[in-house]
């Protein structure tokens, strides 16, 4: 398993991991203990997901020395103005006393206060209780403002990213900053993309699965990645990308499936709270 290192003090990140959006808190602990027993070491969940009991359950029951395992949390827009008190209720209902990673989930320009809320993550990371801190959904406008008028750099930020929608501003952007590239729906939330014709041949020629395709052709380009399943044997499926590498042309096949489009909301307008 493959480790990035983080703009910040030496702090590696795995780079798959395992995402649970639209897990219920109570099947959450379920997930997420299969996935350790799979491999993975790392799990990206939300305040907004409302699973961060049974994650942090998993997480503290799993057996596994706590500084083996990385966690992201996000802070919620609705919070930016109190993102210290959010903080502290992710942590109780995660039941740990630091997390890796911390996240402001998305910019909410029309709001207003994203440096603000960025200001509150400096002073978790420099307390230590979180090992990180980055955005989500940034633009490379929220990003610049931000560096502008902060001291730290975000270590990383979570977009939506797949063959379909490529991002490749963005990640020139985040290279260009030292900003590490997080990809969500990395499959296209599995519609449409894992049935792609292109995807079908390549599958074919490494006898992989179109996930595995996918998935391998992230950590070829350098995203962290994130997959999400609910079902025990995608779990594993999806961490079997390790042992076989897309050639160049085949990674330039699935650079021509761009599309530009999204799956989720725009992070300019996205302002649900
Ligand atoms: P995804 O691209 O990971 O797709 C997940 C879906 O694909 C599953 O529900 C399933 O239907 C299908 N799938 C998974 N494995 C498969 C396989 N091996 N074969 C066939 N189909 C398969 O989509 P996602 O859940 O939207 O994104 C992953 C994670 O990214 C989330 O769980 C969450 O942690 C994160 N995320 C973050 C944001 C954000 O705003 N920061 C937004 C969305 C998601």
């Amino acid at each position: 398993m493959n480790s990035l290192m983080l703009n910040t003090d030496g702090v590696q990140i795995p780079q798959l991991g395992f995402g649970v959006w639209q897990i219920p808190n109570d099947q959450a602990e379920q997930a997420v203990r299969t996935a350790f027993e799979v491999g993975y070491r790392h799990i990206d969940t939300a305040a907004a997901y409302g699973n961060e009991e049974g994650v942090g359950r998993a997480v503290r029951s799993a057996g596994l020395p706590r500084e083996k395992v990385f966690v992201t949390t996000k802070l919620w827009n609705g919070d930016h103005g109190r993102a210290e008190q959010a903080f502290d209720e992710s942590l109780a209902r995660l039941g740990l006393d630091y997390v890796d990673l911390f996240l402001i989930h998305w910019p909410v320009p029309r709001q207003d206060k994203y440096v603000q809320a960025w200001k509150a993550l400096e002073k978790i990371y420099r307390d230590g209780r979180a090992k990180a801190i980055g955005t989500s959904n940034f633009t490379v406008q929220t990003l610049t403002r931000l560096m502008d008028e902060t001291d730290i750099t975000p270590s990383i930020n979570q977009i939506e990213l797949h063959p379909y929608l490529q991002q490749r501003e963005m990640r020139a952007f985040h290279e260009a900053n030292g900003i590490l590239t997080e990809a969500w729906s990395p499959l296209g939330q599995g519609k449409g993309l894992l049935d792609d014709p292109a995807l079908r041949v390549l599958s074919d020629k490494y006898g992989k699965t179109p996930a595995q395709i996918v998935l391998r052709w992230h950590l070829q380009l350098g995203n962290v990645v994130i997959p999400k399943s609910a079902t025990p044997s995608r779990i594993a499926e999806n961490f079997k990308v390790f042992d076989f590498i897309l050639d160049t042309e085949d990674m330039a096949a699935i650079g021509a499936l761009n599309q530009g489009k999204r799956i989720g909301p725009d992070p300019d307008t996205f302002n649900m709270t």
